[in-house]
């Protein structure tokens, strides 16, 4: 008989997405002779068994008892464990392209436990939300792919940063990573790389990996503009884009225009003592000419006090009674990549903004990738693991989850990430099924 969804997610484990994560490891290309006595799935593994653990520094994860050895083996599969200076210069010439291809590799587990199903947006979409992140910054340390910036006082610092995109949905809490793009100097070109740019080659990424998929991409301002418009609509996907008036000012003296003569719809929902008040008009120029035609929807909610908070997005979905509210809140999710994405990372563990290794090449976004990818794990497992769920319950911060098991993983020789969980069950007095 066929498993059902729930209780396919219920077997779930971080042993098995190991054990499937190296052997997506074992396709990656070694640049390097072929007799190393350093795999490459070694190194690879090694690098992401330091953001799987949250160790806070190379340091940290290179100073490794004889315990953590043998877990290393035991939990990761890594067989030759290397030095921390060796790690670094092997992955700064890794591809990140064959990184990127193991997004879609989790996407598709993702689907065979039927995790898109439940996130499906207006019963057909999934909310691909888009955002920007800063995660390294120096005066000193760069490499050749560095963003520069030239300060007044003569002095240059150095940046990288990267648009990442998750799978999101307004009444779901995970957020699942699909993809991301580094904004970071390319190859043959010596000035700096932008957002635009980025988001130019990360929506040709996304749909050469989620073709299939009915995505509905949920994005900030900066990319309410023509040629990003006309390339979502190129791959027949759709968008929710937030506007607002000062980045938009025909569009919203046009809506204005309209709203005066009557020629908007309009729709008050009321919820406890919450209002949602809701203004649309379908077809509407973008920028008062041109051919990139959206429906725009102008939204206030009121909380009984104050100043009601104002919220706009233009969208290529037909905006109707029966939907604008489900808009407003897909529109919404976009800050979800942000709160429960980008500040976990920053902030429950994480180490996001912490440098693990520059390089001189690619090793600043390798191992953003490779921490993204552990993020992604984390959150599978968060979204389907009872046990995991539980110890989170009893230890009441997921920080403090990260360090059990990392303290756990220090001092005592275990088989397997489940036999690891038992024991932080056990301390917490968690019950087993
Ligand atoms: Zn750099």
């Amino acid at each position: 008989m066929r498993k059902s969804y729930v209780q396919l997610r219920s077997e779930l484990n971080y042993d098995d997405l190991i054990v499937e994560l190296r052997s997506d490891f074992t396709q990656i290309p070694d640049h390097r002779a072929a007799n190393v006595v350093h795999k490459l799935p070694d190194i690879l593994m090694s690098a992401y068994a330091i953001f799987s653990l949250k160790y806070p520094s190379l340091l940290c994860f290179e100073q490794q008892s004889a315990v953590e050895r043998t877990n290393l083996q035991s939990l990761f599969g890594i067989e030759k464990i290397c030095s921390d200076a060796q790690m670094r210069r092997v992955l700064d010439e890794v591809s990140p392209d064959q990184l990127q291809e193991l997004f879609p590799k989790r996407f598709d587990l993702l689907t065979r436990v039927g995790i898109p199903a439940d996130y499906r947006f207006l019963k057909k979409y999934l909310l691909f939300s888009i955002d920007g992140v800063h995660y390294f910054e120096s005066h000193k340390i760069n490499c050749k792919r560095c963003l520069e910036k030239q300060h007044r006082n003569g002095q240059s610092s150095y940046h990288h940063s990267m648009l990442g995109v998750a799978l999101v949905h307004p009444q779901r809490r995970e957020v699942f990573p699909v993809g991301c793009e580094a904004i970071q100097k390319q190859d043959g070109v010596s000035k700096n790389d932008c957002e635009l740019n980025a988001s130019k080659r990360l929506q040709d990424r996304l749909f050469e990996a989620y073709k299939d998929q009915p995505a509905v991409i949920v994005e900030d301002a900066l990319y309410a503009n023509e040629p990003h418009i006309e390339q979502i609509l190129g791959n027949s996907w759709d968008f929710i884009i937030n506007v607002k008036p000062s980045s938009h000012e025909i569009l919203f003296k046009h809506f204005e225009a309209r709203k005066e003569r009557g020629q908007v719809a309009t729709l008050v929902l009321k919820e406890g003592k919450q209002e949602h008040h809701f203004y649309w008009r379908n077809n509407v120029p973008l920028n008062g000419k041109g051919n990139v035609r959206v429906n725009f929807l102008y939204y206030e909610q009121h909380n009984g006090k104050g100043k009601p908070k104002c919220f706009s997005w233009v969208t290529s979905l037909r905006l109707r009674k029966s939907n604008v509210y489900d808009m407003m809140q897909g529109g919404r999710a976009r800050w979800k990549i942000e709160n429960e994405g980008f500040n976990t990372l920053k902030n429950q563990g994480y180490h996001f903004e912490h440098n693990y290794g520059h390089g001189y090449n690619q090793l600043s976004n390798v191992m953003a990738l490779m921490m993204l990818l552990a993020f992604l794990i984390d959150q599978i497992i968060q979204a389907s693991n009872r046990l995991f769920n539980d110890i989170w319950t009893a230890a009441k911060a997921k920080n403090r989850v990260w360090e059990r098991i990392r303290a756990i993983f220090i001092i005592r020789p275990v088989n397997s990430f489940n036999e690891l969980f038992v024991i932080l069950a056990d301390l917490y007095s968690v019950q087993l099924e």
